[in-house]
């Protein structure tokens, strides 16, 4: 068990999607960041276990900042993952995190935060001034230090930031009945890109044959695979949307799979597809100074 760092107070839980929340905290001293630093919370949580009972442990789990660093309170998203209840097949446990603080965790209670201490971390480049023309990559789980980078723009217009956000998710809607959406954060980009005058977003749906129409030149959508066309061609996303990939720094976000293209197989041995990574460096020539990534997790090909 490990309860070291500050206590930080959960002021607000705030529904995203029916798997995820925002979790508004309150630090109990004003929390000095960058954008795209993430901090490790932990907490007690109860779980499901193998004698059919529940069990109490100290869990934690790394969260990216999902507020402006100008701001008092601080947010991160909590996405469930691994579904309530799941037994992982090799630990032979519910060893899951997110689920359980979602459920369990409410305004009132405290946690345990780190921040990050490196100083190379996700977006350093952007937070010291070093980038400011960002097209920003996101899968259905990434887009929260984006969430934090376009706050940061609304608190700073002076530092000259022009955000393009790339978000993939597979459908809209949770499903062809259940009509909630199911995209983090989706009415506050589209507003946000409607007001922020540097800010345009291009959503794109991977498995929806229907998509939403636009009403405005900031707000895209788009269906299919980033970097392949609708008749399954190659297609230089970037390009499309930016009118050029020179000069363009790409922060990647997401699961291994949407990165780099790693999964796990059946079998446990690695499976290496093509992600963001590969796609930016073959079809759009871009090369890794221009390039930042942070990986969530590994996807396993059954997730
Ligand atoms: C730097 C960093 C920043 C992060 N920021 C965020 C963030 O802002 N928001 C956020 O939600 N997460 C974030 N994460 C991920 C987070 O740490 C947890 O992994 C996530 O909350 C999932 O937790 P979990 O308890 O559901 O699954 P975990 O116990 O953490 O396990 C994740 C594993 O579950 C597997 N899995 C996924 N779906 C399934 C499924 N259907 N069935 C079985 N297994 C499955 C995945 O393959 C993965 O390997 C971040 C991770 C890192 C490293």
């Amino acid at each position: 068990m490990s309860d070291s760092g500050v206590e930080w107070e959960v002021v607000d839980k705030i529904p995203e999607t029916p798997s995820s929340n925002t979790f508004v905290f309150s630090p109990c001293e004003k929390a000095e960041f960058s954008v795209g630093q993430f901090v490790t919370v932990g907490t007690t949580i109860t779980r499901p276990s193998q004698d059919g009972g529940t069990e109490e442990d100290w869990a934690e789990r790394a969260y990216s900042i999902a507020s402006s660093p100008a701001r008092d309170l601080v947010e991160i998203c909590i996405k469930t993952e691994k579904p309530y209840g799941y037994v992982t097949p090799t630990l032979k446990k519910a060893d899951g995190f997110a689920a359980y603080f979602n459920e369990q965790v409410r305004k009132g209670d405290r946690v345990k935060v780190r921040l990050e201490k490196r100083k190379d971390h996700f977006l350093y480049k952007v937070a010291s001034g070093l980038e400011k023309d960002i097209a920003y990559w996101s899968g259905a789980n990434g887009v929260e230090s984006a969430r934090g980078l376009i706050q940061w723009m609304e608190d700073r217009p002076d530092l000259g930031i022009r955000l393009l956000l790339f978000y993939s998710n597979p459908h809209l809607y949770l499903s062809e009945t259940d009509r909630r959406i199911n995209v983090i954060y989706y009415d506050w980009l589209i507003e946000k890109a409607k007001s922020i005058p540097n800010l345009k977003v291009v959503l794109t749906f991977t498995r929806d044959s229907q998509i939403p129409v636009s009403d405005h030149p900031h707000v895209i959508y788009r269906r299919g695979r980033f970097f392949t066309a609708e008749d399954g061609t190659p297609e230089k996303t970037l390009t499309k949307y930016r009118g050029t990939a020179d000069g363009v720094f790409n922060p990647i976000c997401g699961s291994s799979g949407f990165v780099t293209g790693v999964v796990a197989g059946p079998d446990g041995g690695l499976v290496r597809r093509k992600g963001m990574i590969q796609n930016l460096a073959e079809i759009e020539g871009v090369g890794t100074e221009k390039m930042d990534r942070e990986q969530f997790y590994l996807d396993h090909a059954h997730g």
